[in-house]
């Protein structure tokens, strides 16, 4: 075969401008990847071990992490406690965020389409597989998607354990994955945006009934992590009339400093009757406009109806977990009354841009919601941090990467 000295030539110079664009992307595309990382496996119900694996080889689609820190949320408590949902031995953390440390050369932007770089901080949402039934046919619901999924709620794959936020390290590379960057917010703004975005959706939800507005009287039932920053949501919102329901004083108070103007500590009031008498006190006897109930108790969440005014409504959310039944009288609870009651599932992806000028009004509006995180743990005590959360000590607690 004949080679003329011009396609030689052309070939040397194809060589040689693929050896520059391939040193040019691995210099801007990643920095020092470590060999390994750490990763705390959930082994079997109330059992952590932190084991050490190989980082895998990383391709043109990965997002690498360096974690940072993420928050534990009470369905890893779940899972920890019993393993629910059958997937042991797992990988945990949903809540987390960290720097980016690799970045493929076919990623040039986060979901939301902003630009994204190596050095970025970073939070993962939701997997949707944009091929169900939902996906398809009703798209502004992925969060309802049949076969969602999310980093730190996946089985265990030895191949990449990097799934999960209760490691040092997040290999971002599920098809499907939603993840957006966020150098704007502090490490403790980050590890809340999730429970922050479940509140936001949960606030849409809410608003979608007409009900919510500034003139409007909420009762909030339940001050866990979830209750609380929903307590703060509102408050942002502008809704300043809002009754906290909870039996424990610490988290009144918190509930309190998050814009609650009255609380209702039911082991101080235990007579059902007692507590319905004083929110219709509270609410020109008629009752409140709108309720969210945030406990996972089915004695509590049948409560509730008695607190809600007639053309009222009032938001579920607070059954992420099966914790079984409640009995209530439809004439009385709903239909008498024309309630207007809608549940809240998780968020989707699109609730995260709404959810991060949230957490920079709460900034601006000296709303503290940091303080809801009141503990930190490092990825081997992950066992301690557990406990901590079932022994109902503090609020919020999170794994901090050293
Ligand atoms: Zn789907």
């Amino acid at each position: 075969m004949d080679v003329s000295a011009s396609q030689v030539e052309e070939v040397v110079r194809k060589i040689l401008s693929e050896m520059a664009s391939s040193s040019a992307s691995s210099s801007s595309g990643c920095c020092e990847i470590p060999k390994t990382g750490k990763v705390a496996i959930l082994q079997e119900p109330k059992k952590f071990v932190v084991k050490e694996y190989p980082i895998p080889a990383l391709t043109d689609d990965d997002i690498l992490v360096k974690v940072e820190g993420a928050g534990v949320c009470g369905t890893d408590v779940h899972e920890w406690k019993g393993d629910p949902f059958g997937l042991c031995p797992l990988v945990l953390g949903h809540e987390g965020t960290g720097t980016i440390i690799y970045l493929g050369k076919n990623i040039k932007c986060d979901t939301a389409g902003h630009p994204i770089k190596v050095g970025d901080k970073i939070v993962t949402s939701v997997i949707s597989d944009d091929t169900c039934f939902i996906c398809r046919n009703h798209p502004g619901q992925k969060n309802l998607c049949w076969n969602q999924g999310i980093y730190g709620l996946v089985p265990l794959d030895e191949k990449n354990p990097f799934r999960g936020w209760f490691s040092t390290h997040l290999l971002i590379r599920d098809k499907g994955s939603t993840y957006f960057v966020v150098n704007d917010l502090n490490l403790n703004q980050r590890m809340l945006l999730e429970v922050a975005c479940v509140c936001v959706h949960a606030y849409l939800r809410g608003q979608a009934t007409g009900l919510l507005n500034f003139n409007s009287k909420v009762v909030l039932q339940g001050c866990g992590p979830v209750g609380l920053m929903m307590c703060a949501v509102l408050r942002a919102a502008g809704i300043n009339h809002v009754i906290a329901v909870d039996g424990n004083d610490q988290r009144l108070e918190m509930a309190k400093k998050l814009g609650a103007k009255t609380t209702i500590n039911y082991r101080e009031m235990t007579d059902k009757k007692d507590r319905v008498a004083k929110v219709l006190a509270l609410t020109d006897g008629a009752g409140a406009d709108f309720a969210y109930q945030c406990t996972g108790a089915p004695g509590a969440a049948a409560d509730i109806y008695d607190f809600i005014r007639r053309g009222g409504g009032m938001c579920e959310m607070g059954f992420f977990v099966n914790n079984g039944e409640y009995q209530v009288n439809p004439h009385f609870a709903m239909c008498n009354k024309e309630i207007n009651l809608v549940g809240s599932w998780a968020y989707s992806a699109e609730d995260y841009p709404v959810t991060m000028a949230f957490l920079r009004q709460c900034q601006e509006m000296n709303i503290p919601i940091e303080d809801l995180i009141t503990h930190n743990f490092p990825l081997d005590k992950m066992n301690e941090a557990m406990e901590v959360n079932v022994a109902r000590q503090g609020i919020k607690i999170c794994y901090i990467a050293n």
